[in-house]
């Protein structure tokens, strides 16, 4: 036992409200737990699962991404000019479980790291093939970004430095 839990003893009170703080404030002050997003952003792990992108080149209509997607996110839809249906993700219901990646047959969809794409307006959560293939350059979405920094484990805590500026 510590002096201070001997001190606080005596008065159980004030070791009652303190106590918390007192065993809080150690981590607090030695460490930063948070980025300063969004001048500051982490580089997410390399299976981190942020919107799909997907690749009309690779895609064969297979229709396996909509057989397997449990949300019903995905349904196959024509595109003017190209040959076959293709797929369309509604962000409102998937739940980026990764089954569709996962089951592609073509690898014609893969996650990236972007999660900027937040809307007022539900319907335009609905991406069509073409938007899929597109994924915007972070220093459009978040001109006010300055560093990436990585996340590192320490033994009891997890870390981030800075690793570049943008
Ligand atoms: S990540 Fe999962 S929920 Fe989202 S579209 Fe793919 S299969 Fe459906
Ligand atoms: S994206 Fe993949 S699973 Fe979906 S229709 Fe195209 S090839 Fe098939």
């Amino acid at each position: 036992m510590s002096v201070l839990d001997r001190y606080l003893d005596r008065f159980p009170f004030f070791k009652k409200i303190f106590k918390p703080f007192l065993v809080v404030a150690p981590y607090v002050l030695m460490s930063g737990q948070t980025v300063a997003y969004p001048t500051e952003r982490p580089i997410f792990h390399d299976r981190f699962r942020g919107r799909h992108k997907f690749y009309f080149d690779r895609c064969i209509s297979c229709n396996t991404c909509a057989r397997v997607c449990p949300c019903k996110s995905i349904t196959l839809v024509e595109v003017e000019g190209r040959e076959g249906k293709f797929p369309e993700i509604d962000y409102q219901t998937c739940s980026f479980c990764g089954y569709c990646v996962e089951f592609c047959p073509k690898l014609a969809l893969e996650f990236t790291d972007f999660v900027e794409f937040s809307e007022v307006d539900r319907s335009k959560l609905v991406y069509s093939p073409e938007q899929l293939t597109e994924v915007p350059d972070l220093k459009e979405v978040l001109p006010m970004l300055k560093r990436r920094t990585e996340r590192y484990l320490t033994d009891k805590e997890i870390k981030y430095r800075k690793v570049s500026d943008v």
